[in-house]
């Protein structure tokens, strides 16, 4: 049974699929990577603008929790 080779995500060029290729579907490790910083890069964009919404959140009051009584 012929496995075709599938067409890299980043760059195109056939993926081979075997165990030596641990970079599927990606052609090859550094194809990987790249698409690795490229996906890191724009997960650490999203939250950006909006850290500041999360900072405001006041800190919980943890005193006197158990010593109410
Ligand atoms: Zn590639």
């Amino acid at each position: 049974m012929p496995t075709a080779p599938t067409p890299c995500p980043l760059c195109g060029r056939p993926a081979l699929r075997s165990p030596e290729n641990r970079s599927h579907p990606f052609c090859s490790d550094r194809c990987r990577l790249i698409d690795l910083g490229n996906w890191l890069g724009e997960s650490y964009r999203i939250p950006g603008p909006r850290a500041g919404d999360g900072a405001e959140v006041p800190p919980r009051p943890v005193d006197g929790e158990e010593e109410g009584s």
